[in-house]
């Protein structure tokens, strides 16, 4: 009889004890339901095609942190104010894109020596009431360029199309990486000199030439070939080599990343080169934000499938 109340007791400790799990498991759901996500997201203009939400929203998931990325469409004369709301909308960080890469800097507390170097910024971090600048574009770049595709810039030929804000990043990165030359060519004359300027200023022993047209680029004797202008977005866009001039040793690297393939690298590919779009940079500038953003290692497989799956769906 004692037996017998012994093991009932013992049972209904048991249950009570699994009940309770129960609940608690319940009311940390909900208590985790009603904390408010911490606030993430992209500031710029236009940004509504941005792959953003799709690879750190995915990395958020896997990692369960409680958090949110947003894309934020803002004019120019909304900027100041939207910094100002930061603490009130929870926000903690923020990727930039154009046309504010430059603009924001005026806005921060401090910049990082590689957003310095390149003049722009592309992460924001918001931490006990400062924010912090960081620049990933061309970290991002030259991750993807030498750990995805093993190609080793130190004492190559490197020939760039385009003197903007996203060539200024990987021109910057790239030199840190001594390459034997790296020749630039710009519509805008002035702008692809005034970077290659820049560029013999801060590193040595590197052959920095701004070209006057493709030709002078000498991508008959490069290594690698870079597209960091928009052409080859629209559909109506030509390629912006001749055909003849790629040969079997180039590597093509599009900064673009929709279309996945622009004119410029169905060439390439045509002549059985090896070629690159943008997508792989644009996941590790997500890489690098992301642990900027969390102090956490970023899930780089579930962000990568997140950006195939979004890319396949345009
Ligand atoms: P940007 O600041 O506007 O720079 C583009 C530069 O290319 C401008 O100086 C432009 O001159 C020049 N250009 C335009 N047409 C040209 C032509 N036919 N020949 C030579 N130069 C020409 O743009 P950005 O921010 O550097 O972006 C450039 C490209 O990289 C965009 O397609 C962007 O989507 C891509 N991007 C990709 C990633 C990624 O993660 N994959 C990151 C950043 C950027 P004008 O201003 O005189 O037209």
């Amino acid at each position: 009889m004692q037996e017998a109340g012994l093991i009932r007791r013992r049972l209904e400790t048991r249950e009570t004890k699994g009940y309770n799990l129960c609940r608690l498991r319940s009311i940390n759901y909900l208590l985790i339901k009603m904390i408010p996500p911490k606030i993430y997201g992209l500031i710029g203009y236009p940004v509504k095609h941005s792959l953003s939400p799709n690879m750190h929203n995915a990395a958020f998931g896997a990692l369960k942190i409680n958090a949110e990325y947003r894309l934020f469409p803002l004019q120019e004369d909304e900027l100041k104010g939207f910094f100002a709301d930061l603490k009130k909308n929870n926000i903690f960080g923020l990727n930039v894109t154009i046309p504010y890469k430059e603009k924001v800097i005026t806005l921060l507390n401090d910049i990082s020596p590689e957003a310095k170097l390149i003049g722009a910024v592309n992460t924001i971090r918001f931490v006990q009431n400062r924010l912090e600048g960081f620049n990933t574009d061309g970290a991002g770049f030259l991750q993807h360029l030498t750990q995805d595709i093993r190609f080793i810039p130190a004492s190559k030929n490197i020939a760039m199309i385009g003197a903007g804000g996203a060539a200024r990043a990987v021109s910057v990165y790239l030199s840190k990486e001594k390459p034997k030359s790296l020749f630039i060519y710009d519509v805008d004359k002035s702008k692809a000199g005034t970077l290659v300027s820049y560029l013999k200023g801060h590193f040595a022993n590197i052959e920095f030439r701004h070209a006057d047209s493709i030709e002078e680029l000498n991508i008959e004797k490069c290594d690698l070939l870079i597209n960091a202008t928009p052409i080859g977005m629209k559909e109506t866009d030509v390629c912006l080599v001749d055909k003849e001039i790629i040969h079997k040793d180039l590597l093509v690297y599009d900064l673009i990343y929709n279309p996945k393939e622009t004119k410029l690298l169905k060439v390439a590919e045509e002549k059985g080169v090896l070629i690159s779009n943008g997508l792989g940079m644009l996941l590790y500038q997500g890489v690098l934000s992301f642990e900027i953003f969390t102090g956490k290692p970023a899930p780089i497989e579930i962000m990568r499938q997140a950006l195939n799956e979004a890319v396949n769906k345009l």
